[in-house]
């Protein structure tokens, strides 16, 4: 394989692949990046189109779009007949264009998306989920299995990076909610470590009701019983705690005009997982 990009993730990607003795080939725009690999077992390229040329193989780990786009585009002509597993972080658009230019090139394109730190690749945890060319994605298991738990979305080169922005805007929403909680207390002097240790076991109990709400909005059934109201969830308390705080509301405030507007028009007596239906509706908060 050739792997193109030693940033950190690239360079756990081929570590991972080294030390497990997989043939690796490396490049990175940057030199003096590829040392302590190819110390270990790596060949470096010193072009990107030396590294392509020695592989059925290529791999993309590379900054953004932008980037990938700038590194393969001149090597287009060598790239044609080859693999091609992008790993690089883009949008299900921004995957989909490589896809429509690799098959104008006779390149054959898996999307993969990594759900994952550097630390993560190869050990328990780790998972990277792909979309694309069915035939790369069975073809290179194996190898793809090496940096962790591959899957596969389908064909749609798009799937997999949606799904991994789709989870990452869970996490980052999480994330805000818990800077929200430590400036509350924060500003009662509580500090934010203090504030994390009560807060993480909370918060992973609460994810037990994900599958809750999941089935809850999959069956349209928000008036079902044993359901917290959108009255009942109207955050008031929340948003004015945070004002009398002295903190700014603007994490989540968000969430309570979702809630308002669900209630204004008409659905306060049903559950708070109803809110999935104002989002879906895409309209923008006033
Ligand atoms: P880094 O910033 O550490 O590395 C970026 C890499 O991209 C470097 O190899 C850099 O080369 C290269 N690069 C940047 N611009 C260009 C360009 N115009 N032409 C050629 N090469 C370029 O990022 P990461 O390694 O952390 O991330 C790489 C990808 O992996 C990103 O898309 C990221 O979203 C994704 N990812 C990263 C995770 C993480 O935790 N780090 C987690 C999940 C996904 P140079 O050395 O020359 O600057």
């Amino acid at each position: 394989m050739s792997l193109l990009g030693l940033g950190a993730m690239g360079h756990a990607l081929a570590a991972a692949l080294i030390d497990a003795g997989h043939p690796t080939t490396i490049w990175n725009r940057t030199p003096g990046k590829a040392d302590a690999l190819v110390a270990r077992g790596a060949k470096l390229a010193s072009t990107v189109r030396d590294a392509v040329s020695v592989s059925p193989l290529v791999v993309t780990c590379l900054l953004d779009h932008g980037s990938v786009q700038e590194t393969l585009g001149p090597v287009a002509d060598v790239m044609a007949h080859r693999s091609l597993v992008n790993l690089t972080t883009t949008t299900p658009n921004q995957a989909r264009e490589f896809a429509s230019w690799a098959d104008d090139h006779d390149v054959a394109y898996l999307d993969g998306g990594i759900m994952a730190v550097p630390a993560m690749i190869g050990g328990p945890g780790s998972a990277i989920l792909y979309s694309g060319s069915s035939t790369v994605f069975g073809d290179h298991k194996p190898v793809l299995d090496l940096w962790g738990e591959s899957t596969y979305f389908g064909p749609d080169a798009g799937m997999a990076s949606l799904y991994d922005l789709a989870m990452l805007a869970s996490m980052y929403v999480m994330f805000g909610g818990f800077m929200q909680g430590a400036a509350m207390v924060g500003a009662a002097g509580v500090t934010a470590t203090e504030f994390a240790s009560r807060t993480t076991p909370f918060l992973a109990a609460m994810t037990a009701g994900f599958s809750g709400f999941a089935a809850i909005i999959d069956a349209k059934n928000y008036t079902g019983e044993g359901q917290q109201s959108l009255e009942f969830s109207d955050l008031g308390k929340i948003v004015q705690t945070s004002i009398d705080q002295g903190v700014s509301p603007d994490i989540i405030a968000p969430v309570q005009a979702l809630i308002r507007r669900q209630i204004a028009a008409g659905h306060g007596k049903e559950g708070f997982s109803r809110i999935f239906e104002e989002l879906r509706a895409g309209k923008k908060g006033t």
